[in-house]
């Protein structure tokens, strides 16, 4: 017998599967000794009390074992497969737009700028250590894309748009641990993603697929109307329909595009800074305790939306135990983010706070008039070796900088800079006005001495579109997919966004 219920319970009973069983034991008026297995469905915290609770939704099996999770995908032999496809980027969009070409028998060639993503481990690294930018393998390039080395946030609100647990479910396939499935708040980690990465993509090429690093596609080629291949900067080409999953950050992409006479557009965005506080503050504020998590608890999360003049101010992509690290992908230009490892351990808690920047504010109607104005924040915060401008968030928002920092997680030098120096004025002002908000609804307990501001957050979402709502606008054979496209943000968003595009491939080329 199999009996669902919903029970909440100590973060420490939460933390122990007996415990577990015998909460739900307690509910259902059972023995414990009756239950055979608890499964369950769903996690999630309650920290809105000042007594932090855990809410699970439970499977539980009386006098029998549970089936499988769930029946992997077995993925088809393509090597012999009439009709094959080119899916250029290999990131979240373009991993799971292979995956999916190969369930419906067409055979994926992938061509990836970058590296490995073992490789692109080591020149990470040479970056963050050493202030040294390989331009074609970074946080943003290489193989697992600008997802690899990230928090591994699996939250996505775009599960309209396509069957978001079936990209967990094939992430868990490939090495996740189960519990994605079921927390409310999903993530994996820098440190493992690498790993899960690694064995889809020996899955590919196992059922016959093409995986090429170090191809750069440098423009696509057309038959009439139709995209019908792919040209890299070695002189090498491919023949074959072409899902696009370059990024945002693949700004050469946007340029041939352009230049050979395809559709394109602005896209309203949002940029701002990093905000970095100690985690047992975000803690302590979170948990309602002087002493912080305690040892069951995960480190804490926020997240902030206000209002200011009708723009919208908010935190995006909060990494709680995390670092902020220098995603740039050319010199001269510099962009921070936030990445975690599995455990979230550090003692770190970082987020982006951001500002809407709306596409009819823009003084320019061209398709690369928001990139400019992002490109342009890029390039006044950039300092030789990716040196980062940096403001203590008490005196940014009091307007009197004394020049002194506090230590920070980003790896290379801080320099001091006044926010409003380096941001547009519409940024730095809602910016503040945005943290006085976030202060309030925190009880006072955001705005300290004890955190910093790191420039420039502005790869939060592509700030120019590739629009394929008709195949009118960019004839047949092309299909834009994932973040860079502009119909997707995010991990999954992107993942869901690239297999939709290979569906739509295959209907149209085999349907
Ligand atoms: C540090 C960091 C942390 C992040 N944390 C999170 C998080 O926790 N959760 C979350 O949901 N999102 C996070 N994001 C955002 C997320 O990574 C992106 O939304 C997602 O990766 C977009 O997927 P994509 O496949 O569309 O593009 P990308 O991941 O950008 O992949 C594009 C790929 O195309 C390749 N490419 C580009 N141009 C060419 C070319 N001309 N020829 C061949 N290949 C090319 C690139 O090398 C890259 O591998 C983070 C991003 C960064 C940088």
């Amino acid at each position: 017998m199999i009996r669902e219920l919903s029970i909440s319970v100590t973060p420490k009973e939460a933390s122990v599967d007996a415990l577990i069983a015998t909460a739900a034991a307690r509910k259902l008026r059972v023995p414990a000794s009756s239950i055979t297995s608890v499964r369950i469905r769903r996690r999630s915290i309650d920290a809105r009390r000042r007594e932090v609770r855990i809410n699970l939704s439970l499977s539980v099996y009386i006098g029998e074992e549970p089936g499988p999770l769930f029946v992997p995908v077995s993925l088809p032999g393509v090597s012999h497969a009439k009709r094959s496809a080119i899916v250029v980027g290999f990131g979240p969009a373009g991993i799971f737009a292979a995956l999916t070409l190969i369930e419906n028998g067409i055979r994926p060639i992938v061509l990836e700028r970058g590296r490995s993503v073992h490789e692109r481990m080591k020149d990470t690294a040479k970056l963050s250590r050493e202030g040294r930018l390989d331009p074609e393998s970074n946080y943003a390039f290489g193989e697992g894309g600008a997802g690899a080395f990230s928090d591994g946030k699996l939250y996505t609100r775009s599960s309209k748009r396509g069957d978001t647990g079936r990209i967990l479910r094939l992430l868990v396939q490939f090495g996740a641990d189960p519990s994605i499935l079921s927390d409310s708040h999903p993530h994996i980690g820098s440190d493992r993603l690498p790993y899960i990465i690694g064995n889809i993509r020996t899955a590919i090429i196992s059922a016959g697929g093409e995986v090429h690093f170090c191809k750069r596609v440098s423009r696509l080629q057309k038959k009439g109307d139709e995209t019908c291949g792919v040209v890299c900067t070695d002189g090498s080409e491919y023949a074959g329909p072409v899902i696009l999953a370059t990024g945002h950050s693949a700004k050469d992409i946007y340029y041939s595009l352009n230049d050979s006479g395809y559709v394109l557009e602005a896209k309203s965005t949002a940029a701002g800074v990093r905000v970095e506080h100690p985690q047992h503050l975000i803690d302590s504020m979170q948990y309602h305790s002087k002493e912080g998590r305690g040892p069951y608890l995960p480190a804490a999360s926020y997240s902030f939306v206000a209002q200011i003049g009708g723009r919208g101010v908010y935190s995006f992509c909060m990494c709680p135990g995390g670092v902020i690290v220098p995603a740039a992908s050319e010199e001269g230009y510099l962009a921070v983010n936030g990445m975690s490892p599995a455990s979230r351990s550090t003692r770190w808690a970082n987020s982006g706070i951001i500002v809407e920047l709306r596409k009819e504010e823009l003084e320019a109607d061209d398709p690369f008039a928001m990139l400019r104005l992002i490109e342009d924040i890029e390039r006044r915060c950039y300092h030789p070796g990716f040196a980062a401008p940096a403001e203590r968030l008490d005196e940014f928002v009091k307007g009197s900088s004394s020049g002194s920092l506090l230590r920070s997680s980003y790896p290379r030098p801080l320099v001091p800079v006044h926010m409003d120096e380096v941001l547009p004025p519409l940024v730095a002002s809602s910016l503040r006005e945005g943290f006085m908000a976030f202060d309030r609804m925190a009880g006072g307990r955001f705005i300290t001495d004890e955190a910093l501001l790191i420039a420039p957050e502005t790869r939060t979402s592509s700030p120019v579109r590739i629009p394929r709502d008709s195949t009118m606008k960019q004839g047949r054979g092309l299909y834009p997919a994932g973040e860079g496209a502009g119909y997707a943000g995010g991990i999954v968003s992107a993942a869901v966004d690239g297999s939709e595009a290979a569906l739509r491939l295959g209907g149209d080329y085999c349907g």
